[in-house]
C-alpha cells in the first residue's frame, strides 16, 4: 500500500475527484484544435483587458505550461522532478490546507509543528478542527530531534519550515532527513521552502525519490515577486499527488494566473529573480549589520531569506521602535508574541531607498544626536 494511501482519510482513497469538463478533457495549451461544447462556457470572450486569450473557458485543472514550466525550473537542480510530482495551488497556503484536510480527520488527527514558525500550519489545522502538537526549536533554532522522536505516531503531517519564517535560518539537512526516518511509515513530512531561492543547494526536493512521505512546498510569492498572483507548489510522490488533488478545487489556477506565472518561470523571468535574490541578499545584510552596531539591539538572527529578525534590549524598545515606525508609515512585523522570541521584530526586506528611510526614522527617534551613523 502506497504511503498516501494508508495515511489519507480513509474516504478519500476510492473517492472519485469531481470529474470537471476539462479533467475529462484537458486542452493541454491547444483550445483551437477542438469545438468545446462541454462546460456550458460561453463562445468568446468579452471585451476585458485581460492578458488571457480564451479567458471565455475554464482553464485546464493543471496547465500543462505552468507545470511543465515549473518542472523545468526545478530541473535545474534536480533531474528527477516531473510533471507527476508538482501541484499548483492558490499559493504555498494552499497547499498546508490541502495537505491537512487530505490526511486528517478532524477531532482524531493532529499535526505536528516546531516553534517559532509560519503561523498557517496551526490556523489551517484550527479551520479544520485538527489539534497542534508543537515540540519548539532548540535555542540554537535547530529541529529538536529527542522531541520529535517522542511524537512519533501522534501526528498525520509534519511541518518543517527551512529557511523559517520568521526566525530565517535554515534547519540542516541532516536532522530533515533524521526527522524523515523518524516519521517513515507514520506522517507526511512537509518541508516548506517557501524562500528555498535565497539558498537553492539546500532545498530537499531531490529527495523525494528516497522518500515518500517527503512534502516541498513552493511559492511564487517571495523571490519570484509574485504574491499579488496566488499561486505556489506542492512537491511530492505521484501517489501523493494524486490524493490531494482529489481535495483541491477543480479549476485551482485561473487562465491569467498560469499566464503569468510560465511568463515568470521562463529565461528572462529566471533572470530577473535570480538577480533579485542577489540585490536582496546585499540589502540584508547591510542591514543585519546595521542592526549589530546598534545599543537598543540586544541580538540579530542570521538570516538565509529575504527579511531580518532582531530582538531588542527590553519590552519598551521594542514597542517604541515598532510603533514610531508605523506611525510614520513604515509597517513591520511584531513577533514577539511568538514563542521564546520576546521583544523581537521581523523587516522585511524592501528597496535600498525604503531601508535607508527606515534605518533614518529609527536613528531620528532614538538616538537624535547621532544621525551621521545612518
Ligand atoms: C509566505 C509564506 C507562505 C505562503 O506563501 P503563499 O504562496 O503566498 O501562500 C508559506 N510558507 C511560508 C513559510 C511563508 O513565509
Amino acid at each position: 500500500m502506497t504511503i498516501a494511501n494508508k495515511l489519507a482519510r480513509e474516504e478519500l482513497v476510492n473517492m472519485v475527484p469531481y470529474q470537471s469538463a476539462r479533467r475529462l478533457h484537458s486542452s493541454n495549451g491547444d483550445m483551437q484544435s477542438k469545438t468545446w461544447l462541454n462546460a456550458n462556457e460561453a463562445s468568446g470572450s468579452g471585451t476585458y483587458q485581460v492578458n488571457s486569450n480564451n479567458i471565455n473557458r475554464y482553464p485546464d485543472f493543471q496547465p500543462e505550461n505552468l507545470i511543465n514550466a515549473y518542472r523545468d525550473y526545478c530541473g535545474v537542480s534536480t533531474d528527477n522532478i516531473r510533471a507527476e510530482n508538482i501541484l499548483a495551488t492558490r499559493g504555498a497556503d494552499e497547499g498546508i490546507e490541502l495537505l491537512i484536510r487530505t490526511f486528517c480527520r478532524a477531532y482524531q488527527d493532529k499535526v505536528l509543528i516546531c516553534p517559532p514558525t509560519y503561523g498557517m500550519y496551526a490556523i489551517s489545522a484550527e479551520n479544520h478542527g485538527v489539534d497542534t502538537i508543537k515540540v519548539p526549536l532548540t535555542d540554537k533554532l535547530s529541529l529538536d530531534l529527542a522531541g520529535l522522536k517522542q511524537q512519533v505516531d501522534q501526528a498525520k503531517v509534519v511541518f518543517l519550515c527551512s529557511p523559517g519564517n520568521p526566525t530565517g535560518n535554515l534547519l540542516s539537512q541532516q536532522d530533515i532527513q533524521a526527522t524523515l526516518e523518524l516519521f517513515a511509515d507514520s506522517a507526511m513530512v512537509v518541508v516548506d521552502e517557501a524562500y528555498i531561492e535565497f539558498s537553492p543547494e539546500q532545498s530537499v526536493a531531490s529527495w523525494l525519490k528516497d522518500y515518500p512521505h517527503l512534502v516541498v512546498l513552493r511559492t511564487l510569492s517571495k523571490a519570484f515577486a509574485l504574491a499579488g498572483l496566488r499561486c505556489g507548489f506542492t512537491l511530492a510522490n505521484e501517489d501523493v499527488i494524486t490524493m490531494l488533488s482529489k481535495v483541491i478545487a477543480p479549476y485551482p489556477i485561473s487562465a491569467p494566473v498560469a499566464e503569468i506565472a510560465s511568463e515568470a518561470l521562463a529565461q528572462n523571468g529566471l533572470r530577473q529573480m535570480n538577480n533579485r535574490v542577489q540585490e536582496t541578499g546585499t540589502l540584508r545584510d547591510q542591514l543585519a549589520h546595521w542592526l549589530a552596531q546598534q545599543k537598543w539591539c540586544e541580538q540579530v538572527f542570521a538570516s538565509d531569506a529575504n527579511f531580518v529578525l532582531f530582538r531588542c534590549e527590553s519590552e519598551a524598545t521594542k514597542s517604541f521602535i515598532f510603533n514610531t515606525l508605523a506611525q510614520q508609515g513604515i509597517l513591520i512585523r511584531d513577533q514577539s508574541k511568538q514563542l521564546s522570541l520576546a521583544n523581537c521584530l521581523r523587516i522585511s526586506i524592501g528597496s535600498a531607498n525604503e531601508l535607508s528611510l527606515l534605518k533614518q526614522k529609527i536613528i531620528n527617534a532614538i538616538t537624535p544626536d547621532k544621525r551621521e551613523l545612518v
